[in-house]
């Protein structure tokens, strides 16, 4: 396959805008093993715009447009590619949808020109713009040619060409893309990038980060002639991350669906060990990101919500005394918590957390973001101080998410009872 990239916009050749969207495809392209023979620019005009695609069209395969699909009189993109296939631009109920929805999710009041972000001619495949207002579009040609046209502004171009062209190109031109999901907790995304950064500029294999709350997510993708091929190019990578961040990670899956539950469920279900969760701050969500993994019937025997001092006396068995002494945000109630759950249900492991999500009731000794977790199991039970920082919502869901990283550890190395 031969591709050629042409850029649309008088800013571009005014020396205006830096021309990143041609180096940016052209790399992925080359990566995908796509030969480009020709880049050229051409200004928001008709007439050289069409001899640019005639021309375009007579040495390749594929032309990739970017830029002028917006709903102003210079954004022309669509109409003179229509014209050069000889075909009508009409409204695509879908591509009107997906237009009238990122208006209604920026607040932004639909004009009538805006519909022309919506035409295009009815055998086009229509691409999703998630970034912006302007879907994208893949227009077949008579003599199986194809023109495939994206936005203009880069935030808008690379995923749409990342998620949705690629695969396309892929499965053309025979190739095959390959993705490992590397999951790391407990190092932050800068910590991370640090370490990194050199292999982040690689082409095949390509590596991404992605970052969410106490998380980062890297995305590693290779394209092959076969799977084989791609998977025997990625492993080398993955081997050098594991050596440079060690024992933050803590799963490689083969889809992006990986979460700190489902390595904790997955570790526990590989030895035969069953869990309970003892909850204040949490409320029992550490419990329920367990059911959320199928297979979870298999290792969660029960939790008990325990948010009440009272009540971590009444369920759990946490000595009054105990309480009073150490007050109820203490590494001593969280092991006592984490002890009564284990005995109560009959497992082999079992969590606890007790601690301050705030917005009150911290003090200076014990701050909000305070927070015990508790682990025991047959080798005893011991607690991890954490000091978190942020909203309720945040410090709740970082420890659940702390809980779920111990119990996945204590799994890996605790011994099944018998
Ligand atoms: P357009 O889709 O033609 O309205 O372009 C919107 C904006 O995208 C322009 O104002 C530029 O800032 C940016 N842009 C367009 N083409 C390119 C390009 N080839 N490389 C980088 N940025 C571009
Ligand atoms: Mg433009």
């Amino acid at each position: 396959m031969i591709a050629e990239i042409l850029c649309v916009g008088t800013e571009l050749l005014m020396g205006q805008v830096l021309n990143t969207n041609a180096q940016y495809i052209a790399r992925r392209l080359c990566a995908l093993g796509v030969r480009v023979l020709y880049q050229s620019v051409v200004g928001d005009n008709e007439k050289r715009l069409e001899e640019a695609y005639r021309e375009a069209l007579s040495r390749s395969d594929l032309v990739i447009t970017s830029g002028g699909l917006g709903p102003t009189v210079d954004d022309i993109t669509k109409k003179v590619a229509a014209r050069v296939a000889g075909k009508e631009l009409v409204v695509r109920e879908e591509a009107a949808q997906m237009v009238k929805e990122r208006f209604g999710q920026y607040h932004r009041k639909m004009t009538e020109n805006n519909v022309s972000q919506a035409m295009f001619t009815e055998d086009t495949q229509i691409l999703f713009n998630p970034n912006g207002t302007a879907p994208g579009a893949i227009v077949p040609l008579l003599d199986g040619k194809f023109i495939v046209h994206l936005p203009g502004p880069p935030i808008e171009l690379e995923p749409m060409f990342r998620d949705q062209v690629e695969p396309w190109i892929m499965a053309r031109t025979g190739m095959v893309l390959c993705s490992r999901y590397i999951r790391i907790f407990g190092m932050g995304e800068s910590e991370v990038d640090m370490r990194l950064q050199d292999l982040e500029t690689g082409e095949n294999p390509t590596l991404s980060p992605y970052c969410s709350l106490g998380e980062v997510m890297l995305r590693a993708t290779a394209s092959a002639r076969t799977e084989e091929e791609a998977l025997s190019l990625l492993g080398p990578l993955i081997e050098e991350i594991r050596r440079r961040l060690g024992d933050v990670i803590y799963a490689v899956d083969s889809d992006d669906q990986g979460s700190l539950a489902r390595a904790a469920v997955s570790a526990m279900r590989d030895r035969g060990l069953t869990v309970a969760c003892a909850e204040s701050l949490t409320g029992g969500r550490i419990a329920s990101t367990i059911v959320d993994i199928p297979g979870a019937s298999e290792v969660l025997r029960g939790g008990f919500v325990t948010y009440q001092t009272q009540t971590k006396t009444q369920l759990l068995g946490v000595p009054e005394q105990l309480i009073d002494e150490c007050t109820v945000v203490s590494p001593e109630v969280a092991c006592a918590m984490a002890k009564g759950a284990r005995e109560k249900l009959g497992t082999d492991l079992a969590v606890s957390a007790t601690g301050i999500a705030g917005p009150d009731g911290g003090t200076p000794e014990c701050p909000v973001g305070t927070v015990y977790l508790g682990i025991a199991s047959r080798n005893g039970v011991r607690a991890h101080r954490l000091q978190l920082s942020g909203s309720r919502d945040r410090i709740r869901t970082l420890t659940v998410k702390h809980a779920l990283h111990i119990l996945r550890k204590e799994a890996e190395t605790a011994p099944a009872m018998t």
